[in-house]
C-alpha cells in the first residue's frame, strides 16, 4: 500500500493535549504509518524547548556542575505527557541512563538527541506502533556528513518487515558509534530521508501555521497562503531570509520526485502548502496569482565603480573580482553600465575588509570615482509564472513609485523565475507591502 511520511514538530509535541491532535490526525488516514517526531517544544511563547534544556544540562555537566534540577524538569515534562495520556510506561530507566552517560561523557550531540529519543518512544507507545531508533538506520561518517546510500539501505532492511514505525528525529549514528545530530530544527531532515527511503507518495511536515505565506505577517496584515510553491522558488525565498524548512529537508526528497506538504497541527483542514518539482501538474491550483512569494533582507552595501570607457577595457570585470577574492568576498549581484559597475554584497562580509578593498580597487582599476554605499536592502519577487507574463516588472516599478521609493538597483535572474531589486533599508517593508497590494490583493 502507498504510504506517507508524517513529521510533527516541537510545538506539535509540546503536551498531552497536542499529542492527542497528532494520534487523530494519524489514526485518520491509514496511510500515515511512518511517524518522525521532534522533541517537545514550547507550550508558551517563554516556555523553553525541551532540546534547550538538554543543552543547558550537558553545559553544566561539561564543567562538572550539578545538573539534577534542570534533569528533574526534563523528567517532569515527559511524565507529565505520560500521565495525563494515560499510558502504561516508565521512562525512568532512560532517564537515568541519560544521566549517568552525561556524568560520564558530556557530549552535546548525545544530549539533544534524548529529546527525540524519549519523545519518539512515548509517541509509539500511545499510537500503538513500533519504536526505531534513528540511530540504528541514520547514518553519519566519522566528520558528520550525512551517509545518505546506506542509511536509505538501513532504513528500507529496517522498516520493510513492519507496518507502522515511530522513528525520532534530528539525530543518527556515526560509522565509529556516536550519537550525531543534524542541525537545529534537524527533524526536517530525518522526515525527508525517511520519505525518500520508503517512496512516501507524500511527506507532510505538521507544524503550527497553515503552510507558508506570501509575505512576512510581520509585514503584511494577514497574507494568503502559498498554495502551492516549487522547490526553486522556495529555494529563492529562503534564501532572501522567507524562514522554511530545514534547507538540508528538500534535496532527500527532491531527488525522488516526492511533495513535500506543510500542515497545520491545530488546523487539520486546512490543506496548507504543497512544495513540488516544476513538472507538477498545475491545473489543480485554485489561485493563480502571478507572484508567489516576496522575501525581502536587509544588511547589503554596494560598491559603486565608475570609470569612462570601462565597457572598452578588456578584463575590468576580472580586475575587479579577483579584488574581491582576493579578500575572501563573495558578491550577491553586479549590475553594470557602460561606465559604471556596481557590485552589491553582505555588509557584515565587507565590513572587515572594508579599506582593503577600497585600496585594492583603486589600484587594480583606478577607477574615476568609487565608493560604498551601505544600509541596502535586497528584494525578491519570485513566481513561476513571471516567465509567461508580461509586464511584470513594469508593474513593480510603478508600485515603488506611486509609494516614491527610489529603487537602487534591479536584477532580473535569467530563469525568469524571480525579480530582485534593492531599496533603502528603511523602504523595505513599505516596498513589500505595495508589492503584496499590486500583485496579490489587485488579482483577487
Ligand atoms: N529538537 C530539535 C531542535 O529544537 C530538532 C527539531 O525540532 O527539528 O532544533
Amino acid at each position: 500500500m502507498a504510504n506517507k511520511v508524517v513529521k510533527f514538530g516541537g510545538s506539535s509535541l509540546a503536551d498531552a493535549n497536542q499529542f492527542r491532535k497528532v494520534a487523530d490526525i494519524i489514526k485518520s488516514d491509514a496511510k500515515r504509518k511512518y511517524v518522525v517526531p521532534s522533541a517537545p517544544g514550547k507550550r508558551f511563547s517563554e516556555d523553553i524547548k525541551i532540546t534547550d534544556m538538554l543543552y543547558k544540562c550537558c553545559e553544566l555537566a561539561g564543567s562538572g556542575m550539578d545538573f539534577s534540577a534542570e534533569f528533574q524538569i526534563i523528567r517532569d515534562r515527559y511524565n507529565g505527557i505520560i500521565s495525563e495520556l494515560g499510558i502504561d510506561m516508565s521512562l525512568d530507566a532512560d532517564f537515568d541512563s541519560i544521566a549517568n552517560e552525561l556524568k560520564a561523557r558530556p557530549a552535546r550531540d548525545f544530549a539533544a538527541s534524548r529529546g527525540e529519543f524519549l519523545n519518539g518512544k512515548v509517541l509509539a507507545n500511545y499510537l500503538g506502533f513500533n519504536f526505531v531508533d534513528a540511530a540504528d538506520v541514520i547514518v553519519f561518517d566519522t566528520k558528520g556528513i550525512l551517509l545518505l546510500d546506506q542509511t536509505v539501505k538501513a532504513v528500507r532492511e529496517k522498516l520493510s518487515g513492519l507496518d507502522n514505525a515511530v522513528v525520532p528525529g534530528f539525530y543518527g549514528k556515526t560509522t565509529e558509534g556516536y550519537i550525531k545530530t543534524f542541525s537545529r530544527g534537524g527533524s526536517d531532515v530525518t522526515g525527508s530521508i525517511i520519505a525518500n527511503a520508503v517512496k512516501a507518495e507524500i511527506y507532510e511536515n505538521w507544524t503550527d501555521v497553515s503552510g507558508f505565506l506570501v509575505a512576512d505577517p510581520r509585514i503584511v496584515d494577514k497574507p494568503d497562503v502559498i498554495e502551492t510553491i516549487t522547490y526553486r522558488e522556495l529555494r529563492e525565498l529562503a534564501y532572501m531570509g522567507a524562514s522554511v524548512l530545514h534547507e538540508d529537508a528538500i534535496f532527500p526528497v527532491r531527488s525522488a520526485g516526492i511533495p513535500i506538504n506543510i500542515r497545520n497541527t491545530n488546523r487539520p483542514q486546512d490543506a496548507g502548502t504543497m512544495i513540488v518539482s516544476n513538472d507538477y501538474d498545475f491545473s489543480k491550483e485554485s489561485l493563480n496569482h502571478t507572484i508567489t512569494g516576496i522575501a525581502g533582507k536587509k544588511g547589503f552595501s554596494t560598491i559603486n565603480i565608475e570609470k569612462a570607457m570601462m565597457n572598452n577595457e578588456t578584463g575590468f570585470g576580472m580586475k575587479v573580482l579577483q579584488v574581491l577574492y582576493e579578500n575572501g568576498l563573495s558578491f550577491e549581484h553586479m549590475p553594470s553600465g557602460i561606465d559604471t559597475m556596481s557590485i552589491t554584497l553582505s555588509t557584515d562580509k565587507l565590513e572587515p575588509v572594508r579599506e582593503k578593498v577600497l585600496s585594492g580597487l583603486r589600484k587594480a582599476v583606478e577607477p574615476d570615482n568609487l565608493e560604498i554605499e551601505d544600509g541596502i536592502a535586497m528584494l525578491a519577487v519570485v513566481g513561476r509564472r513571471m516567465k509567461n507574463t508580461r509586464g511584470t516588472v513594469a508593474r513593480i516599478f510603478a508600485a515603488m513609485a506611486h509609494a516614491r521609493i527610489n529603487v537602487k538597483l534591479i536584477d532580473q535572474g535569467s530563469s525568469e523565475l524571480n525579480v530582485i531589486i534593492g531599496v533603502s533599508e528603511h523602504d523595505l517593508p513599505e516596498a513589500i507591502r505595495r508589492i503584496y497590494d499590486m500583485f496579490i490583493n489587485s488579482e483577487k
